[in-house]
């Protein structure tokens, strides 16, 4: 059974701005899944927190790359600034992303210029491709599901499913298991969501962890935990295995 399935790992919103906490949820998932952790790097997160090829983050991302990490691009600035047409888009902008859900409103050409700007940025940056592409708060426009499907990018992923734009197959259909911090409420009803994930039978599980989560001793041993349990009866992949 651990020979089949499988456990996807990543650490969202890879920044400069967040480089401490993800040293040190590095540091918590290293000892269970080693290197196979996709790492979700954000170009500029707000604004305010740019990755400059030549700079000590960038060497950072560089070494990531070289050690086998898997690097994905995770939006552009990670910070919604759309106006949305909608009253449930802008129900869903509000309510389920605090503002995060940048590819939520974009038109196909705003995220088709977004993905190629970050693609070239890591890309020139690591001297290698990047993996996928992966929306903030994993959600997207219809039209950015079209720009990443003219893109040739390999994978891409939401809450339910893993898929490849430049193929169209699907990879993966399998629940994530992700922790939300922003307030007491969210974060009990995280562990009590994680508790009862971790232990699904389903072939591919993943776990996908934020540099918020590090302010909470409770998430913290819930990731802990969820990782122990869910290393015992499933084999730490990589994304690009899926292809396998
Ligand atoms: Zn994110």
């Amino acid at each position: 059974m651990a020979s089949t399935r499988r456990l996807l790992a990543s650490i969202h919103d890879v920044s400069p701005r967040f480089e401490s906490e993800v040293e040190q949820l590095l540091e918590v998932f290293q000892p269970q899944v080693g290197n196979r952790i996709a790492l979700l790097v954000v170009p500029n997160h707000w604004r305010q927190s740019p990755i400059s090829p030549g700079s000590p983050f960038a060497g950072r991302l560089r070494a990531w790359a070289e050690d086998g990490f898997e690097i994905f691009l995770h939006g552009m600035f990670h910070q919604d600034d759309a106006s949305h047409a909608s009253r449930s888009d802008r129900f869903r902008a509000r309510m389920m992303t605090a503002g995060e859900g940048e590819f939520l409103g974009l038109t196909k050409g705003e995220a088709a210029r977004r993905i190629h700007s970050g693609q070239a940025l890591l890309e020139d940056i690591t001297g290698a491709p990047i993996a996928g592409f992966i929306a903030p708060a994993w959600l997207y426009s219809r039209g950015a599901i079209e720009a990443l499907t003219e893109s040739g990018i390999p994978i891409a992923e939401d809450h339910t499913r893993v898929w490849s734009p430049s193929t169209g197959a699907l990879l993966s259909r399998s629940p994530v298991i992700t922790w939300a911090s922003r307030s007491r409420a969210r974060r009990i009803s995280s562990v009590v969501a994680a508790s009862s994930l971790r232990r699904l039978p389903m072939r591919d599980l993943r776990i996908g962890v934020h540099p918020g989560d590090c302010r909470s001793p409770l998430l913290l041993r819930s990731i802990e935990k969820t990782l122990r349990i869910a290393r015992a009866s499933r084999k730490p992949r990589r994304y690009s295995d899926l292809f396998g």
